[in-house]
């Protein structure tokens, strides 16, 4: 019964507090005996020294963020196996030279893939973006045929979820 409650987070703050509340006031009664002066003049001695705390504090908080700031790079927010993963983002089809870019994320740590699209690679210069479902160009093969996004979707996580559980079985 003790247990749950004190890994509850609400309820082990509450007790914390109450133990802490109670351990300074038994403190303040006996050292206002011991010191012979009041108690009210005991907590007022707290709250000095309460500020000065507080100050300690505040000096050890503006050091952390100004050492964070000095950090040249922030941990990522992606674990090495995702980044890993991650670095799939990217296909061609070599018969179609259908170029396919996307992102992965996670779900609950099971990958899916967002912002799928497709690119065509059988012109000069950039890879051009398919407009609908085919290239843009009038006179390119790719323009004639329709792609399917949600079967190609489905086709690269399959591949991602088989990478993933490669990835953690090493
Ligand atoms: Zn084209």
């Amino acid at each position: 019964m003790f247990k749950k409650v004190w890994t509850d987070p609400v309820w082990s703050k509450v007790i914390s507090a109450a133990i802490i509340g109670l351990a300074t006031f038994i403190y303040a009664i006996v050292k206002s005996r011991i010191d012979n002066v009041s108690i009210g003049e005991v907590y007022e001695g707290f709250l000095q020294l309460k500020v000065r705390i507080i100050y300690v504090i505040g000096g050890l908080i503006l050091f952390l963020i100004l050492k964070s700031l000095t950090k040249k790079k922030s941990k990522s927010y992606y674990s090495n196996k995702q980044q890993k993963l991650r670095e799939f983002n990217k296909t061609t089809d070599q018969d179609t030279g259908i170029m396919f870019r996307w992102g992965v994320y996670f779900n609950y740590d099971k990958p899916f893939i967002s912002d799928l699209e497709a690119y065509c690679t059988k012109h000069e210069g950039s890879p051009i973006r398919f407009v609908g479902n085919s290239c843009p160009i009038n006179n390119c093969e790719n323009h004639r045929q329709s792609i399917n996004l949600h079967f190609v979707k489905n086709h690269i996580e399959s591949v991602l979820i088989d990478n993933w559980d490669k990835i953690n079985q090493k």
